[in-house]
């Protein structure tokens, strides 16, 4: 955290610098942190309002916010650092200003870009690249959430070559809370399985095509050298030599033949021409009488599909295991599959996340938020609640305060061992607060006894449980354990 100094009366001399490619919405979590400041807290600081949702790809309130950081001009904020450049490439300049415009003025846009065009796939978790992060924190002393890992068409990061990976940090609607890149939010799935090239290559070249659609800062459209609808015809998709129909069919086939990894992730590219040869969305792409299609996501695939193959690309046919993946899904369909989970299921994704919990150091208290913070698809559950049923499960699995203290005493106790120190009661009753001497002395005790003293062997649950039944002889108005 070298880069930011520290609060003053004025927020303009506080709000960290935005790092290169960094989410508004990532320089506004690190500010809330930085300043100590809950969410509500901040969002009056920075917006003038208690309750906002800033979007991570298209927010609003850039125009107050700009103000609060001092001198910044908003629309720069827009076009540098978020998602706005990617989404608005296709349209024609006085449709990208109107967007841009209603950006500024705080009227929500996702409808207006999104609503008609269901072919958008928007990640339901913020990603991130493990290398990138360590880059950064070298470079910069933090991590941070990046744009251009956002983007529909990135799965990897193109400058390492490794897949992203889906933090637990939600998307979509919902209470928002900002988060960092800190280790509870970034211990995801990867997006992709364990891929050789050429597969991976595939999936680099389709981020580097989102990247340069990303990346056009000016006010001119970007320019590409071709259109679609040209490259088709030169890579061999002509009707006839003086024709310049193109063949749909053909090229949908040899799409579908060529993409099973993408098809994989993105059902909905199957249909890139539908059976009575009507505009698919390859057709929307390629067509010369009606508009061309807007969507910068199935341009890019189209796009990097033709550059591809141009230069004679082997497209693997190979599937693979994708057990362990993050796949976006639609709201309704994660919804419906975890519907679909059965108690004991529920039950077991909550207890991975909660032995995960219980082997950090420092402890950190098992709650329902933590828990959640930890898994995506939790953190999913948490949102859509699932009748009640999943914030009871969690709330009743929940740590106990005295589990907790004695895992805090017991922590402390270790580690001023290591250092060859010893710690009074006193200083153990500063660590846990709100407590009598004498209940910290029990703890103190509960913690030293050396039939409880190693519990990193795989019998945590028998040993939780009998911690759990000692707490409860030394506390027995706490019946919560
Ligand atoms: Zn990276």
């Amino acid at each position: 955290m070298s880069d930011v100094s520290l609060p003053s009366q004025n927020t303009s001399s506080f709000f960290p610098p935005i790092l290169p490619d960094e989410l508004l919405l990532s320089a506004v979590a690190r500010f809330s942190f930085l300043s100590r400041t809950d969410t509500y807290t901040t969002n009056e600081t920075l917006f003038g309002r208690r309750k906002i949702r800033f979007a991570y790809d298209l927010p609003i309130g850039v125009v107050s916010l700009a103000r609060a950081i001092g001198g910044s001009d908003p629309a720069q904020l827009v076009r540098e650092h978020t998602l706005y450049p990617f989404f608005v490439a296709l349209l024609e300049s006085e449709q990208r200003e109107e967007l841009m415009r209603a950006m500024l003025s705080d009227r929500k846009v996702h409808n207006k870009l999104f609503g008609r065009i269901s072919q958008v796939p928007r990640p339901e978790f913020l990603r991130h690249c493990p290398a990138c992060d360590r880059a950064h924190e070298a470079n910069f002393g933090v991590r941070y959430w990046q744009r251009r890992h956002q983007l529909p068409t990135s799965l990897v990061c193109v400058e390492h070559r490794i897949p992203l990976r889906a933090s637990s940090v939600a998307t979509s609607s919902g209470v928002q809370r900002y988060e960092l890149v800190s280790e509870p939010q970034v211990q995801g799935p990867p997006l992709l399985p364990e891929m050789g090239e050429p597969s991976l290559e595939r999936f680099l070249h389709l981020a580097s095509v989102g990247h340069d659609l990303l990346n056009w800062q000016g006010e001119a459209r970007p320019e590409f050298e071709q259109s679609l609808r040209t490259m088709v015809l030169e890579t061999g998709y002509r009707r006839g030599p003086a024709d310049d129909d193109i063949e749909n069919i053909r090229l949908a086939d040899e799409f579908r033949r060529d993409s099973p990894d993408l098809i994989r992730l993105w059902p909905w590219l199957n249909k890139a021409i539908d059976t009575a040869g009507r505009l698919g969305w390859i057709r929307m792409h390629t067509t010369r009488d009606a508009p061309p299609s807007r969507v910068t996501f199935t341009y890019a695939v189209l796009r990097s599909y033709l550059q591809l193959k141009r230069s004679s690309f082997s497209f693997p046919s190979q599937t693979r295991d994708w057990t362990g993946i993050h796949v976006d899904l639609s709201a309704v369909e994660r919804r419906r599959r975890m519907e679909s989970l059965t108690e004991k299921e529920l039950e077991k994704l909550v207890s991975t996340a909660i032995d995960q919990i219980l082997l950090e150091q420092p402890p950190v208290r098992a709650l329902p938020t933590e828990i959640f913070r930890r898994s995506p698809a939790i953190a999913h559950a948490w949102r859509i609640d699932l009748g009640g049923r999943f914030r009871s499960l969690l709330t009743d699995r929940a740590e106990s305060l005295d589990s907790f203290h004695l895992r805090v005493i017991r922590y402390a106790l270790t580690e001023a061992l290591r250092s060859d120190q010893t710690l009074s009661d006193s200083a153990l009753l500063h660590l846990v607060g709100k407590r009598t001497i004498e209940e910290v002395r029990a703890l103190r005790a509960e913690a030293e006894r050396p039939a409880l003293a190693g519990d990193q062997d795989g019998s945590r649950q028998r040993t939780d449980r009998s911690r759990c039944l000692s707490v409860r002889t030394l506390f027995p108005q706490n019946r919560d354990c």
